[in-house]
């Protein structure tokens, strides 16, 4: 029997999820997977928990005895959504825990369990049957992170397993039930996956109430969204009716700059709160500036906010004064709707994002202090992963940070873009929870028709089989060619992929098993064979310059576009054996002359790719000096460039990365050895792809374009032109 407080119970019974409690317990007692979708905030992950405890389900004593297990993609969400559920549930101690990469509740009296997906894979590395576990429910799988949807795949084929065991002994194990929970309707890759389970299982869709949202357009996509929106949380504050705001923006730095213009603009207390008042907001505002401490100095995989893409600098001049108010009415800037002048009104702040200490993250779902407006800066974990009380406004910037990568040269990067359409809807949802409220749009409804997808593509569309690969082997997860995707890749990529794990040494060609090396790999947020060259880099005493070469390699070609520009620059950092040694040189010159502005524009250089660059080499080696004891480093702005000895090595290492892409001299191979015929430049020079014996040429852009070919190269990107394939960032192999 549960004892809920009574304002619990009161707020509990007007969810959605609520009126369906019967039709879904009964699903899940007859089914072995059940699917339930629903609108954000109608209670899933909040209610179907305490559904399944309050039925005997994780009772010692009862049929079902193992826990009951909550998975999300988001550490957030499994942190407050385990606090909330205790709460209603008004369980004592840790009865209802959770467990992030880092942190955990749990204790041998938890019965309901929420962690992240990342933690459950950790765990079913240990145990595949998942014995701990009664009945799992996997949530937010409309967001088709990859840990999700391996998750589904590893899982139904646990069910299938612990079926057939209990058939055989049921006193001995119990067979699982497994509840799919998802936001939007889109959940055909889950039923109509015949791979995934046979039997399509049962979708409960539950009915939302949903207040009517009014959506404004801005008329023009202003390049600055942050100031856009600073601009657009005055205008609301000041002119509009009470209710709480909620912004969108990117990622961390976004959003602490925008906290920090707002609360420099507005009080956060009524004038006449008390010193007690003001100490305590003073206090919970420091709880922001204390980072998280990721004790392998590694930004978490179950983190979205990975600050590697973006640094953009803001003008703190946002000139309010020249506000052109056009567009008030059709924004519901409207007079009739203007209360009192509000513009000395406190308006509390809060920022939400993962990295964000948790105690600081709580606090958006505290009520803010009497006679203050709530104004929550989040990035998209407010989309569909936690629901903040008192939303009717919702200011979206229209962007997210995901992760991105180049098909050309299979690295990875995270870049802010558009979101799609079902994101933005999704946000704009966020406003009509409670009452009927706005949604203002940074951006202006062309933009919007013609440039948002309709969905956001699955995570593992947007990234680097081989990265996939070694996640899923650093699980166990050996059979990956054969594995039940929900969105399945093309088995010959997922081939390939697993292939080129074996070369790169991080899989044992025999046992398909990850190797210690392997590994090590995994621990880098960064493309498998660039994390090769990482590591071998240290048994070579080269660390700091292959650090900063991988840093290059992942973010991308920081020289200017234009080529002519670009060849004159060159020259300046030359490095006669590769493209990439030359992007050592220069981002070394770029550090001593002090990272400035002035360096990039007179030496070609893109500031933005150059920032990256920067922040990227200070992380990897936060992770080196983390997971590497005895290795002694650290980020030195006055390095000297790589002696020659070391360029040898660096050579060397490069070769042993792009070992898949390696191209010999046609005329050479055609001698069978020697030098082959001279030349003054590589012009015309045609070489042979070593592992596809197609012809290739050395791209005019590289540094080895205009010397004496070398025999073999080592290359980082493919292009094709018509005509020709042309190899860049290359590199002279020694033989
Ligand atoms: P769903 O999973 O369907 O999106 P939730 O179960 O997360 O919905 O949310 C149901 C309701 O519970 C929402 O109205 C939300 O505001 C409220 N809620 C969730 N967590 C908290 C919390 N920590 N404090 C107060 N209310 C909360
Ligand atoms: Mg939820």
């Amino acid at each position: 029997p549960v004892n809920r407080l009574e304002s619990v119970q009161e707020a509990r019974l007007k969810l959605p999820v609520c009126g369906e409690e019967q039709v879904i317990m009964e699903a899940i007692r007859n089914n072995t997977v059940v699917i339930i979708c629903g609108e954000t905030g109608s209670g899933k992950t909040t209610q179907v928990p305490q559904f399944l405890y309050e039925a005997g389900w994780s009772h010692p004593d009862s049929d079902n005895p193992g826990l009951i297990g909550i998975t999300q993609p988001r550490r957030v969400a499994a942190v407050s959504m385990a606090k909330r559920v205790g709460h209603e549930l008004n369980l004592p101690g840790n009865e209802v825990s959770y467990q992030i990469r880092y942190d955990a509740t749990t204790s041998s009296k938890t019965r309901l369990k929420f962690m992240t997906d990342g933690v459950l894979l950790r765990e079913l590395s240990q145990d595949l049957l998942l014995t701990k576990y009664s009945v799992l429910i996997i949530d937010e799988a409309h967001e088709r992170n990859l840990n999700t949807d391996i998750l589904i795949g590893v899982v139904s084929r646990v069910l299938r397993l612990r079926a057939e065991l209990s058939r055989e002994d049921r006193k001995k194990i119990k067979p699982l039930r497994v509840v799919i929970m998802s936001a939007t309707l889109r959940v055909t890759d889950f039923t109509e996956n015949k791979t995934l389970f046979d039997k399509p299982p049962p979708v409960i869709n539950v009915d939302a109430r949903q207040f009517p949202v009014s959506v404004h357009f801005n008329k023009r996509t202003p390049d600055d969204y942050v100031g856009e929106s600073f601009k657009k949380i005055s205008k609301i504050h000041e002119r509009l009716p009470a209710g709480g705001i909620l912004v969108f923006l990117t990622g961390q730095n976004e959003i602490t700059h925008l906290c920090k213009l707002l609360r420099q603009k507005y009080p956060s207390l009524p004038p006449k709160a008390s010193q007690k008042e003001k100490k305590a907001e003073d206090q919970a505002n420091k709880l922001e500036s204390q980072t998280e401490n990721l004790p392998n100095g590694q930004a978490d995989i179950e983190n979205e906010d990975v600050d590697i893409g973006e640094n953009d600098e803001i003008e703190e001049d946002f000139d309010l004064e020249s506000d052109e108010d056009d567009t008030d009415i059709e924004e519901g800037f409207d007079d009739e709707e203007l209360g009192e002048s509000a513009r000395d009104a406190p308006l509390h702040v809060l920022p939400l994002y993962s990295m964000l200490p948790t105690e600081a993250q709580l606090r958006v779902f505290q009520p803010p202090p009497e006679g203050t407006r709530l104004c929550v800066i989040a990035t998209n974990v407010a989309e569909t992963s936690v629901t903040i009380p008192g939303i009717r406004y919702v200011v979206d910037c229209g962007k997210a940070k995901d992760r991105k990568f180049n098909v050309e040269t299979g690295i990875q990067s995270f870049e802010i873009d558009w979101t799609s359409k079902a994101s933005a809807d999704q946000r704009a949802g966020r406003a009509g929870r409670t009452q009927a409220g706005h949604c203002y749009r940074l951006f202006s409804s062309a933009v919007f028709d013609h440039e948002f997808e309709k969905f956001s593509l699955p995570e593992i569309k947007r990234m680097p089989l081989e990265g996939v690969v070694l996640n899923m082997k650093a699980m166990n997860i050996d059979q990956v060619v054969n594995f039940p995707f929900p969105t399945p890749p093309p088995r010959e990529s997922l081939y390939k992929a697993e292939k080129l794990l074996q070369y790169l040494g991080g899989v044992d060609k025999m046992t398909k098993h990850i190797t210690e090396f392997g590994e090590a790999m995994s621990l880098f947020p960064i493309a498998p064979r660039l994390a090769k060259m990482l590591i071998i880099g240290q048994q070579h005493g080269c660390l700091p310059y292959v650090i900063i070469m991988v840093s290059a390699l992942s973010v991308g070609n920081p020289f200017d576009h234009d080529e002519g520009q670009r060849q004159k620059n060159i020259m300046t950092f030359i490095s006669e054996t590769s493209d990439i040694l030359t992007l050592i040189t220069t981002v070394g010159a770029y550090e001593y002359a002090g990272g400035s502005d002035s360096f990039c524009r007179d030496h070609g250089l893109r500031q933005k790719a150059m920032t990256e660059i920067r922040q990227l080499r200070r992380q990897l080696t936060n992770i080196v000096a983390a997971n590497f004891p005895g290795v002694d480093i650290c980020v030195d702005p006055k390095l000297n460039p790589p002696n020659k000895k070391q360029v040898k090595i660096l050579q060397q290492i490069l070769t042993a990365g792009f070992i898949d892409s390696i191209a010999v001299r046609a005329d050479v191979l055609e001698a069978g050895g020697g030098k082959g015929a001279r030349h003054k430049n590589a012009s015309g020079v045609a070489y042979k792809l070593m592992w596809s014996n197609e012809d290739a040429f050395i791209h005019p852009t590289s540094v080895l374009y205009i010397q004496e070919p070398p025999v073999m190269v080592a290359y980082s990107e493919l292009t094709q032109t018509p005509n020709n394939t042309w190899m860049k960032g290359v590199t002279a192999v020694e033989s």
